[in-house]
């Protein structure tokens, strides 16, 4: 047994400190990044924001609204070949991950979307990075397709980060136990604090020309601007997205005037009861849920939601005077804090 007895963080345990700087107005602050990466010889460039593979949230409809924006999605693994293939196609430069697991099934669609078109970005997903079965998929993913984009996660630590970098991946995604629906920590006490395990695997994948993604955790535009300011190259959302027009959720209406006027939708995680039955024919006898499911109020189109992220962030460039996002690490400095704000009105 061991004990680390180095403080961890979260989020919620610090503020950004603001800074003298010679930026006049957040406009002059720019959110677009553009990024070489260790592996495949593309270069992207855009606003390092994904929407997560959930399929509550991972949806067509969510890619087109993030396009003009420049931001992107990471498609839910249950749309059938064409469909992906036909946005794909309608796009020069689609703002899209596709995902699979590591199960045969999922490959395989791949293959057949990779048959009727160019696949640039790809996204491996488990829910436990760390096992060698894991990393030996990700090495066969990049086999395969030597030039694409390639994200791999989820893990919590520098020396996973190193090992998912080394394996193929270009960008790891960070985060066990931190998601909005995610119950990983209740039922199984494993998972780290998302701010640290950001800070900690974005040094180890820097140093090997490898990125990061921030996955979970974020609960208003000010954790994803802690994020970026923990090192994080990307900034993966499921809940601050949820229960927008573009979600793939379930619908509840009320009555307004005679009128069916939308109130509230479902979110849950890719790990709940409710997803297991969708997909997979129940939960196995084997594992139990590690997600929930939520109704999270109705909120319409999702661009006024991208527009204050990009507003919240921009301002929080402003005061650290950091006029790119690249600098935004280089110019932060967290303090730790035992309160967020003032709560006389909640
Ligand atoms: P959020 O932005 O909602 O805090 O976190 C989203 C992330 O939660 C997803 O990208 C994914 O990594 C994680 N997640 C989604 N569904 C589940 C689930 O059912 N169980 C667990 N443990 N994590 C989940």
């Amino acid at each position: 047994m061991h004990i680390d007895l180095n403080p961890k963080l979260d989020f919620r345990d610090v503020l950004i400190r603001p800074k003298r700087s010679v930026l006049s107005s957040r406009f002059e602050a720019n959110i677009s990044r553009s990024f070489r990466f260790r592996h495949s010889s593309q270069a992207w460039t855009g606003f390092p924001l994904i929407a997560s593979n959930m399929d509550t949230v991972g949806t067509i409809e969510m890619a087109e609204a993030f396009r003009p924006f420049g931001a992107l999605v990471a498609l839910h693994k249950f749309y059938d070949p064409e469909r992906l293939a036909q946005y794909l196609d309608r796009h020069e430069n689609p703002n899209v991950f596709l995902t699979v697991g590591t199960g045969a099934a999922d490959w395989e669609r791949l293959a057949a979307v990779k048959a009727q078109t160019r696949v640039p970005m790809l996204n491996i997903d488990v829910a436990n990075g760390y096992t060698e079965n894991f990393v030996r998929a990700v090495g066969k993913l990049r086999d395969e397709n030597p030039d694409a984009i390639i994200m791999a996660g989820t893990v919590v630590t520098a020396e996973m980060t190193e090992a998912l970098v080394i394996a193929g991946a270009d960008i790891v995604r960070v985060g066990i136990g931190s998601g909005s629906v995610c119950t990983t920590r209740d039922l199984t006490g494993v998972g780290y604090p998302q701010l640290s395990a950001v800070i900690e695997c974005a040094d180890a994948a820097h140093g090997l020309k490898g990125h990061v993604c921030s996955d979970g955790g974020c609960t208003v535009p000010g954790d994803i601007a802690k994020a970026y300011g923990g090192g994080a190259d990307f900034v993966m959302l499921g809940g601050m997205l949820a229960g927008h027009a573009e979600c793939g959720g379930e619908l509840q209406y009320v009555e307004e005037d005679g009128r069916q006027v939308p109130k509230s939708m479902t979110f849950y995680g890719m790990s709940s009861e409710t997803a297991m039955n969708k997909y997979h024919g129940g939960v196995a006898d084997y594992r139990a849920a590690e997600g929930k499911t939520v109704a999270v109020p109705y909120r319409g189109e999702v661009r006024a939601t991208v527009e204050t992220i990009a507003g919240g962030l921009r301002s929080a460039m402003t005061y650290m005077g950091a006029e790119n996002l690249k600098e935004v690490p280089k110019r932060t400095t967290f303090i730790l804090v035992n309160a967020q704000r003032n709560t006389v009105f909640d």
